[in-house]
C-alpha cells in the first residue's frame, strides 16, 4: 500500500492504473475509521482493480461552532486498516494541499437540497462536502466511490452533484453498519462518555420502532415522528434535534411514505451530536435489521 500526500503523486498513480486499463474504487473519508468505513474499503477491493481511500478532515464542511479542531484524528491507526483491509493508495493530504490558495472561492454549490433536512441545521455543510468530493473526484479521475447510508442525505447530494456536473464516477450506496446493540458506528461515538453510550442506543432503538409501525401499515409520517420523538425524549440524557420523513432523492419533507422514505433525525448527548437514519418502503418490506 502506498500512502501520498500530494495532489501530483495520487493523479499519478491514478493515471497510471488507468493506462494499465484498471478499474478505481475510490472511497473517501475523514479518517479515524472504524467498521463502517472498512465495509466500504472491502467492497470497492472487491468491485475494482485499484482501491484508494482519502483522508481529510475538510475544513469546509464543519460550521463555525462545530468540532473541526477536536474532530478525532488517528492517521498511523488508519493507515494499519486501510493496509488490512486491502487498499492500494491512501491519498492523506494537508489542508493546504487540498486548499493552497485560501482565497480561492471556487465553491459547489448544491441549492435546495443543502438547506432541508440536515441542512437546516448545519448552514454549508453540504456546499463543504460537494466542493471537496468534486475536488476529489477530479484528482482521482472516473471512478466507482463508496459512500455510506449512514449519511443517507450527503449520499444523496452526491448522486445529485454527480449527474448535474456529468461527473464520470458511478457512485455506490453501501448499508449503515451498526455495533451489536444497534447504534450506527460513527468516528464521534468516541466522544461518548459509558453513560451516553449506553443511552444512545435508543437512537436505532426509536427508528426501528417506528419502521415496524410503517411495516405493518402506518405510513402518516406525522404517527412515525411521535414514535420516535416519545421514545428518545423518554431517554435521559439523549435531547432530540430533530427528526423527519424525508423523500430520499431531494430530503424535501414528506406527509406519508412514498415510494420509499428515510425517516432520519439527529440527537445530542452533552455536546455530541449524532445522526442515523433508516429507510422505510411501502408494502411492509420496511429495512429493519434488530
Ligand atoms: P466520514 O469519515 O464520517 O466522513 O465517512 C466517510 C464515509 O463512510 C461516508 O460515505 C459515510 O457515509 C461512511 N460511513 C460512516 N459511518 C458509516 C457506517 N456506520 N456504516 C456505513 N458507512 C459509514
Amino acid at each position: 500500500m502506498e500512502k501520498v500526500e500530494r495532489v501530483s503523486e495520487l493523479r499519478a498513480a491514478t493515471k497510471a492504473a488507468t493506462r494499465r486499463g484498471q478499474q478505481a474504487g475510490f472511497v473517501p473519508t475523514m479518517g479515524s475509521l472504524h467498521e463502517g468505513h472498512i465495509a466500504l474499503i472491502r467492497r470497492a477491493c472487491a468491485d475494482n482493480d485499484v482501491v484508494i481511500v482519502s483522508i481529510f478532515v475538510n475544513p469546509l464542511q464543519f460550521g463555525p461552532s462545530e468540532d473541526f479542531t477536536r474532530y478525532p484524528r488517528s492517521l498511523e491507526a488508519d493507515l494499519d486498516a486501510c493496509e488490512r483491509a486491502g487498499a492500494d493508495i491512501v491519498f492523506a493530504p494537508s489542508v493546504d494541499e487540498m486548499y493552497p490558495r485560501p482565497e480561492a472561492e471556487t465553491r459547489v454549490v448544491v441549492g435546495r437540497i443543502g438547506d432541508v433536512g440536515e441542512g437546516v441545521f448545519r448552514p454549508g455543510h453540504f456546499d463543504g462536502v460537494a466542493t471537496v468530493c468534486t475536488k476529489l473526484f477530479g484528482m482521482v479521475g472516473p471512478c466507482r466511490a463508496y459512500f455510506g447510508q449512514k449519511d443517507a442525505q450527503q449520499l444523496a447530494v452526491i448522486r445529485q452533484v454527480t449527474a448535474d456536473l456529468n461527473i464520470d464516477v458511478e457512485v455506490v450506496e453501501c448499508p449503515t453498519v451498526r455495533e451489536p446493540d444497534g447504534l450506527a458506528m460513527s468516528s464521534r461515538n468516541r466522544y461518548l462518555s459509558e453513560e451516553q453510550r449506553k443511552a444512545a442506543t435508543v437512537i436505532y432503538g426509536a427508528l426501528s420502532a417506528a419502521a415496524q409501525m410503517a411495516a405493518s401499515g402506518e405510513y402518516r409520517a406525522q404517527a412515525l415522528l411521535d414514535r420516535v420523538a416519545r421514545e428518545v425524549e423518554g431517554q435521559p440524557g439523549v435531547a432530540l434535534q430533530y427528526v423527519e420523513l424525508a423523500d430520499p432523492v431531494t430530503f424535501e419533507r414528506l406527509d406519508t411514505v412514498e415510494d420509499g422514505a428515510v425517516l432520519q433525525l439527529a440527537a445530542s448527548l452533552g455536546t455530541t451530536r449524532l445522526i442515523d437514519n433508516i429507510v422505510i418502503e411501502l408494502r411492509g418490506s420496511s429495512s429493519v435489521s434488530l
